[in-house]
């Protein structure tokens, strides 16, 4: 008796796993050999935004009659298209370092920016450009701390070797993926980093060495985010290139940069499965000369057999900021470069159009590979 309860057991608990394992299954098809079913697959889409920029205008935008900051239009528009990646990041290119706030050339943002940013739907943020000592050693660690709080993750700074040796190279675990990011800046606009405080430079010794941890994870991805390049330029530098082909030498398998304020083209390699995107432009920001108003976002939509993980499919999106000296409207907002035309003035309609047909013509002359323009 005790024998046949127990091998009822087993045949519900195998029943069960089967039901669990794939809808289509039923109790009453002949189970077969566990052993022999096809490994589960895993899907992940990540989503990358630009640089979170903040000048004066948008300090004035956001400042509310109570004295407090408020972005939530900034981002209304966009907030879906983020959230509907399972993972989105950006570059938060401000210190949060306390008032008095402060616009160009050393930023210092209000709390209000980041909470906004992280309500907004990113998951993830990147802290090594150059403006994170714009606030010194105080403005760093006050930026970490605020996001720790939140929390919100992020990589590129740190307070001292400890903590990057605990969270860098940083490991996104979700969805059954294992993807290690790397972020790394250029310079910091001349200011240096007070010890014990560590930014991460785009040091080739340093980046082999977090290469080298970051394979010990064993991810399925390891994704390199540089702030690299020339201010304004559409093409990537010589430098970038450099650096883009040893990084994926090194074992890099997709690379998406920023910096310029402007986007830079975006290649396909190695049969698709290389995603290399120079830089994704400003996120939001005031800037007006052509082709800072608005950017790219790149989506990437990843699938794992087993441990056989591939990009199935990578996509880019355009958007454009509508600032006030256009709209005539107090604050910010992003916009889907697709937004209907009855919801943009004429000098809004201008702006987008203008920005569409440049990038579009950019990417048309220097991407390279099968990566297409997707709607939002
Ligand atoms: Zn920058």
């Amino acid at each position: 008796m005790k024998k046949l309860i127990t091998t009822l057991t087993l045949c519900t608990l195998v029943i069960t796993a089967f039901s669990c394992n794939n809808g289509k299954l039923n109790g009453n098809e002949p189970q077969t050999d566990t052993t022999e079913q096809e490994p589960e697959e895993h899907h992940l889409s990540l989503l990358i935004a630009g640089d979170l920029m903040q000048h004066g205008g948008q300090l004035k935008g956001a400042l509310q009659a109570d004295g407090t900051y408020s972005y939530e239009e900034c981002f209304r528009f966009v907030k879906p298209e983020i959230e509907r990646a399972d993972v989105a990041i950006a570059n938060f290119e401000v210190t949060l370092g306390g008032k008095p706030y402060k616009a160009y050339p050393q930023f210092s943002a209000p709390d209000e920016f980041l909470k906004a940013t992280v309500d907004a739907g990113f998951d993830i943020l990147l802290t090594a450009n150059n403006h994170c000592l714009d606030t010194y050693q105080k403005g760093l660690e006050r930026t970490i701390e605020l996001m720790d709080k939140l929390p919100v993750p992020h990589l590129g700074t740190y307070v001292n070797a400890e903590a990057r040796r605990q969270q860098y190279p940083f490991l996104l675990e979700k969805n059954g993926f294992r993807i290690v990011l790397l972020n790394f800046t250029y310079g910091t606009n001349g200011l240096k980093v007070t010890p014990p405080n560590i930014v991460n430079y785009i040091d080739t010794v340093e980046i082999k060495a977090d290469i080298a941890k970051a394979r010990q994870m064993k991810p399925d991805f390891i994704i390199a985010i540089p702030h690299w390049g020339i201010e304004y330029q559409l093409l990537p530098s010589a430098e970038q290139k450099q650096l883009a082909d040893w990084l994926l030498k090194q074992g890099v398998h997709h690379i998406i940069g920023g910096h310029p304020h402007v986007p830079q083209p975006i290649e396909l390699r190695n049969n698709g499965n290389t995603l290399v995107a120079y830089s994704l432009g400003n996120y939001i920001s005031n800037q007006a000369r052509p082709n800072t108003y608005g950017g790219v976002m790149v989506r990437m939509e990843l699938s794992k057999k087993g441990n056989k993980a591939k990009l199935d499919n990578a996509g880019y999106c355009l958007y454009f900021v509508s600032r006030p000296a256009e709209s005539g409207r107090k604050n910010f907002r992003i916009y889907s470069i697709n937004t209907p035309d009855s919801m943009l003035n004429a000098r809004e309609r201008e702006r987008r159009n203008t920005f569409a047909a440049s990038i579009r013509n950019l990417f048309k002359q220097h991407n390279k590979g099968n990566i297409k323009e997707y709607k939002f």
